[in-house]
């Protein structure tokens, strides 16, 4: 007997041809991608395209094939084009039309550039709508991803600072040289200050050097070919360094290839030798490990990104958070205080609370934190704290920083007094001479209010959902979706990728 199969004819015909809609699942993701996008206004964005010429795809479903792609994993446009010719899913969102891969990459790159803010928050909103999620509260956290640029393209600023100093330092080595061996009429007894220097100093000092050993027998070779260089590259080199730092806008590192990312260090290293790469500090506001808003930095730490952050929050949806949880990388003085001033409630540790909270727990370190400074009396009203055996420490001055962001913060110095023969003076501290503490009262006031919140049992809670909210959100994008490196270059095209796979994001969870 020989072995029974099914029918296979290549050639059978249809009699009925199937449509493509009916070959896809009721409850596939591609409909929640084509449901959520039918419902968007897309006005701005169909106001953008010529209303001349060759009639171009329509924008509604090309957002449609592109948050998809993402969906999907998808991120090269060849690799869209390819889904879209190809791909049952892409053909039914694309009613089989295919965009060819320059196409899509003009569409992502170009038109979606300024609207994409827009079409984000319109599906955050949704989203709210259905009671997913509440603008009110959320989790805030960040992280590096690599950017597209080479990973040995760099500028450091302080290698331009550097370079400055040793051309500085040369040219006076050369000026010293000159005079030395310079004719009497020559000889300048006002040499130039060569503290700071800059291009015109730079260029008349050079020539005037060179003339000086030109023709002059006393001059070696060496000495003529150096100040022969100098007069050649050194002011050409200061407008490069001048651009250089145009560029680096108070950072300390970008790279040539992409100057908008930074030189940060970065989780994943696979090299194991902590290498920094070129990227971008990304943060994200979730909730219900749905993203909320996102931004893009230029800094390598956190503290001081949380402020632009809301910013940004608050112009997008008219709203500002009520409450915000976040690590303690963004515990800082300037933080609490915006926070405090635009009413929001804070649940962020500061850099010292894990440590204040073991310390208590550890009964040895007990009797050393006796001698801590914030276990010293402080007297509000007359401003003076009491040392550990009892004796004042009045204050002795003030002294006020300036933080990068220019935030002023104050701090406030007190000295004791006798502590040379005091019978605690071991255990007290160790530095030479009397006690001195340095206390910022303002952050010391909200550090207080924020341990007080943070050790009650909603501020436990708070603490525990954070890291079940904000962190899966980056381990789902960057190892679920693999995405670990910006494919676009510059800040505004890097923002853009990153809003799709947070899009992207929200409607995988929203299906989930
Ligand atoms: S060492 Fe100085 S600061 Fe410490 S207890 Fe003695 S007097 Fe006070």
């Amino acid at each position: 007997m020989s072995p029974k199969f099914q029918s296979y004819n290549q050639q059978q015909n249809w009699l009925f041809p199937p449509s493509i809609e009916e070959l896809i699942p009721k409850d596939h993701p591609v409909r929640i991608v084509n449901g959520v996008i039918d419902q968007l206004n897309l006005d701005v964005l169909i106001s953008e395209y010529n209303k001349e010429g060759k009639p171009s795809y329509h924008p509604k479903m090309m957002l449609k094939v592109m948050v998809y792609a993402y969906m999907d994993n998808t991120y090269s446009s060849r690799k869209i084009e390819k889904a879209m010719r190809e791909n049952i899913n892409f053909m039914w969102l694309s009613a089989n039309q295919v965009a060819d891969h320059n196409t899509i990459a003009r569409f992502r790159s170009q038109r979606l550039k300024t609207i994409f803010k827009d079409i984000f928050k319109q599906v955050v909103m949704l989203l709210a709508g259905e009671g997913l999620v509440k603008l009110k509260e959320v989790y805030t956290d960040g992280t590096k991803i690599e950017s597209v640029a080479g990973r040995y393209t760099f500028v450091w600023g302080n290698a331009i600072k550097t370079r400055k100093v040793k051309m500085a330092e040369q040219l006076e080595q050369m000026w010293n040289y000159a005079q030395q061996i310079a004719d009497e009429e020559d000889k300048d007894p006002n040499p130039p200050n060569f503290k700071t220097i800059d291009k015109e100093k730079v260029e008349q000092t050079a020539k005037k050097i060179n003339r000086i050993l030109k023709d002059n027998p006393k001059a070696s070779s060496k000495h003529k070919a150096k100040a022969r260089y100098i007069e050649k590259n050194f002011a050409s080199n200061l407008d490069k360094y001048q651009e250089q730092e145009e560029v680096l806008k108070g950072r300390n590192s970008y790279s040539k290839t992409d100057p908008d990312a930074t030189f940060m260090r970065m989780k994943e290293d696979h090299m194991l030798n902590g290498q920094l790469k070129p990227g971008y500090n990304v943060q994200i506001s979730s909730q219900s490990q749905f993203i909320l808003h996102y931004t893009l930095h230029q800094q390598t730490t956190d503290v001081h990104t949380l402020k632009p952050h809301l910013e940004t929050y608050e112009k997008l949806y008219q709203t500002l958070p009520e409450i915000v949880t976040a690590d303690a990388g963004y515990g800082s003085e300037e933080n609490y205080d915006h926070l405090e001033k635009k009413g929001i409630t804070a649940y962020i540790k500061y850099n010292t609370f894990d440590k204040e909270e073991q310390t208590y727990k550890s009964k040895k370190r007990k009797v050393k934190e006796d001698f801590h400074r914030d276990n010293l009396h402080y007297n509000e009203e007359q401003d003076y704290y009491v040392c550990p055996i009892g004796q004042r420490m009045n204050k002795v001055y003030e002294s006020e920083r300036t933080t990068k962001s220019g935030y002023k913060q104050l701090n406030s110095i007190y000295r004791a007094k006798n502590c040379n023969g005091c019978p605690l003076r071991s255990n007290c501290h160790k530095a030479k001479g009397e006690r001195t503490i340095q206390r910022n009262h303002a952050l010391e006031r909200h550090k207080k209010l924020i341990r007080e919140r943070l050790t009650t049992t909603e501020g436990e809670k708070k603490r525990r959902q954070r890291t079940a909210d904000v962190e899966p959100v980056f381990a789902h994008i960057k190892y679920n979706r693999n995405f670990k490196r910006f494919t676009l270059r510059g800040i505004e095209k890097a923002d853009l990728e990153f809003g799709l796979h947070a899009l992207a994001h929200n409607l995988k969870k929203k299906v989930a």
